[in-house]
């Protein structure tokens, strides 16, 4: 059984970019990433006084309104939690994930932490290895964490996809 995951970008953000990132969550997840479909960030979600818009809000509104399993959706503009000044990227495990390019400064950060936020869709928790699936609150935690996944993760990764079925319920 294949898995895929249903990639989302909002207007602001780089098509090229779009396309490296999907093709580096294929070949390290080795799953298809499909549609690659604009999504416009929601006003309804936006915070005036913190400029910045609820990735909470945003997230589940998605997994709640719209329905969608399995999707990665990119934006540009800053996202937050109340509990945190910012925040890189949200995930629920094997429903969906938001990432925001805003706070990352290169190619390779955005495709760092787009893959993170994927491994969480996929099952995967954090992790305490040398691993890209540590969990970073700061942008020196996120350059230095590694872009790939240890030994434990794929492993688990392997044992998730053999238990899905993305299509059912
Ligand atoms: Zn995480
Ligand atoms: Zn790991």
């Amino acid at each position: 059984m294949t898995t895929s995951i249903k990639l989302l970008f909002d207007p602001k953000v780089e098509e090229k970019e779009v396309h490296i990132i999907s093709k580096a969550i294929e070949e390290i997840y080795e799953i298809e990433v499909t549609c690659r479909t604009v999504l416009k960030i929601k006003k309804s979600a936006y915070n005036r006084k913190r400029k910045q818009y609820n990735g909470q809000k945003l997230l589940n509104n998605l997994i709640d309104e719209e329905n969608l399993k399995f999707f990665f959706w990119i934006v540009e503009d800053d996202l937050y939690v109340p509990v945190m000044n910012f925040i890189f990227g949200l995930a629920t495990q094997f429903f969906g994930a938001i990432v925001s390019f805003h706070r990352l400064e290169s190619l390779e950060m955005k495709i760092k932490e787009s893959v993170h936020e994927c491994g969480h869709i996929l099952g995967l928790g954090h992790c305490v290895n040398l691993c890209v699936m540590q969990y970073s609150t700061s942008l020196k935690e996120a350059n230095e964490k590694p872009s790939s996944l240890c030994s434990e993760c794929e492993n688990k990764i392997k044992e998730n996809k053999r238990n899905f079925e993305p299509n059912k319920d």
